[in-house]
């Protein structure tokens, strides 16, 4: 079978989305080229930082302790883990993902710091 632009420059061979390479070349076994598509899957998913926009609250916990409360920003639209991992650095505190309800907690009150570290990234920040 010829191809539609063979000998033209248009003739671009097939190559491979994963690893570049010409596909007769490819090496992808089917499990890489599925997690890279999985991967590529959750990145189409993810919406900018400005066009989300977080709720940050302080809310009472037990034994009169405190947590700052991040709601609004969904495990699919972002990073969550690395969203945290930013706050905790920023906030010197520790905290945890609960991606099932599309929720972030730090230990103690950090609202202001945590509103800050969000309208950085480009977050759309309310209080509550
Ligand atoms: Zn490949």
């Amino acid at each position: 079978m010829t191809r539609l632009f063979a000998g033209t420059p248009f003739d671009i061979p097939p190559s491979c989305e994963d690893c570049g390479k010409l596909v007769s070349e490819c090496r992808c076994t089917p499990a890489e080229k599925a997690a890279r598509a999985a991967l590529r899957q959750r990145a189409a998913e993810r919406l900018p930082p400005q066009e989300q926009t977080a709720c940050v609250s302080v809310q009472k916990r037990k034994g009169n302790r405190v947590a700052t409360v991040i709601v609004g920003l969904t495990a699919k639209a972002n990073d969550l883990p690395a969203l945290l991992k930013q706050l905790q650095a920023a906030c010197g505190t520790g905290g945890t993902v609960k991606a099932k309800e599309d929720l972030l907690e730090l230990q103690g009150d950090h609202a202001a710091q945590v509103r800050a570290t969000l309208a950085a990234n480009g977050y759309r920040v309310i209080e509550r």
